[in-house]
């Protein structure tokens, strides 16, 4: 099952995609955290992009759709993927439309995870993230067993360059231009499910197995 998660920057989609991907077998893929690993490397790719990512701003259609092309065409999701952060442009949603028709397959179901803004600018602005996991905290309600340290994997928290007020004002806004549209796109195609992101995590994660049991039965 191809699954999307759709929602603002700071909805939780981390968090969720990888709870939700071990329910349901498949890989959660994140381009942000593909992006993130090639600037890491120090690939040509990863110096091509980085100045955008650091700012906030969207990395072209064409780079996204070629690394997302890359990693769906690996076998583990060969049967279906969380997509965490993509798509995000109208653009990027109908060049999926046609990858998944070129394989018989479909987006079964796009997840929209809803949270007011006050509470997406409280979240972006204390979180910390682990390099090596992508485990996410917070210094307010998630903070971590022993400070600085991730509780999954032992590596050194790093605070995102672009959790800082400019930036994270630009990807907000990039957000409702950019990303909203889709999901008027999605409730066309009668796959849109909405999803309260403004609850405990355990409840989130619930009604999202909920609106993807009934997506694998129709
Ligand atoms: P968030 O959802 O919290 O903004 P992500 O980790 O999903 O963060 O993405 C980080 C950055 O990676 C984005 O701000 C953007 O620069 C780039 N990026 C990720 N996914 C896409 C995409 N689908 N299209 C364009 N740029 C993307
Ligand atoms: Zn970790």
């Amino acid at each position: 099952m191809f699954v999307i998660l759709l929602g603002p920057p700071g909805a939780g989609k981390g968090t969720q995609a990888k709870l939700l991907a071990e329910h349901l077998g498949v890989p959660a893929i994140s381009t942000g955290n593909l992006f993130r690993q090639e600037v890491a490397s120090g690939s040509e790719l990863g110096r091509r992009v980085r100045s955008y990512i650091d700012a906030g701003q969207l990395v072209s259609d064409e780079t996204t759709l070629s690394i997302l092309s890359d990693r769906l065409s690996k076998s583990d999701a060969a049967d279906g993927a969380v997509l965490d952060g993509f798509p995000r442009t109208v653009g990027q949603a109908t060049a999926l439309d046609r990858l998944l028709a070129a394989r018989s397959r479909r987006v079964d179901r796009v997840l929209d995870v809803a949270v007011p803004e006050n509470v997406l600018l409280e979240r972006l602005t204390g979180r910390w993230t682990c390099p090596s996991c992508h485990a996410s905290y917070h210094e307010i309600n998630a903070t971590p067993r022993r400070p600085g340290i991730c509780d999954r994997c032992g590596s050194g928290l790093v605070q995102r360059v672009d959790d800082r007020a400019e930036a994270i004002q630009i990807r907000l806004r990039n957000y409702r231009e950019r990303t909203r549209p889709l999901v008027d796109y999605y409730g066309q195609a009668g796959v849109l499910t909405e999803i309260d992101g403004d609850l405990d995590p355990k409840t989130v994660t619930r009604a999202m197995l909920k609106a993807t049991d009934s997506a694998a039965t129709v």
